[in-house]
């Protein structure tokens, strides 16, 4: 079917129809909402896309969203980085630095393990926490780990990625918690409020 928007038009929308959660209309929306902004306005969104992909990448050490080789949670000599909690997405890491409770490192799976979709071990970036747990110059300040904790979410394939990981770890020799469990099963860090985590972080239990 040929559109009746103008060539230009049409692109926009449907770059717009492509982000998560946004069909046609919402994206024929948002396309007449920038055509209506002025330049600045418009421009700074575009600006704002093309400096995220270009300046942003991740953490050399946890996979982090950085501007630089290491996060700035790596970076802080502050930080005790005996320590390592496990999350599987950067935006679980920032509801957990939220809290203000932790004063560890991270480690960012960027997503879980999912035998049914086929998603493995490779897929996510469990050799690099395995090799920040074996060599201490790959962990920041070429300090050694004494604890992984697993903070990933209370769902099924979380629990599964939690187990696969908590024997790897332990297999080297390394102490294994994971965060207590007010969170409940189904939810996810990235929506719990702050005093949930700041509990579960205190309360974390070992992995036996
Ligand atoms: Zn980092």
């Amino acid at each position: 079917m040929r559109s009746a928007y103008p060539a230009a038009v049409e692109r926009l929308i449907a770059e717009f129809a492509r982000l998560p959660g946004v069909g046609r209309r919402s994206a024929e929306r948002l396309a007449f909402y920038i055509l209506k902004s002025d330049e600045a306005t418009a421009m700074g969104l575009a600006r704002a896309i093309h400096d995220v992909k270009k300046h942003v990448k991740h953490c050399g050490a946890c996979s982090n969203l950085s501007d630089d080789d290491l996060c700035a949670v790596c970076a802080d000599p502050r930080r005790d980085r005996t320590r390592v909690l496990v999350v599987e997405q950067p935006k679980d890491l920032i509801a957990l630095e939220q809290t203000g409770m932790y004063r560890g490192l991270y480690h960012v799976l960027m997503g879980r393990l999912s035998p049914l979709d086929g998603i493995g071990p490779g897929d996510l970036t469990v050799d690099e926490l395995l090799r920040r747990i074996e060599k201490p110059e790959g962990n920041p300040g070429g300090t050694r780990v004494e604890e992984v904790i697993l903070g990933l979410n209370p769902t099924v394939e979380g629990d599964g990625t939690s187990m696969y990981l908590a024997d790897q770890v332990k297999a080297r020799g390394v102490r294994v918690s994971r965060l207590a469990r007010g969170l409940p099963t189904g939810s996810s860090l990235e929506f719990a409020n702050r005093a949930v985590l700041a509990d579960a972080i205190q309360g974390r239990q070992s992995m036996e």
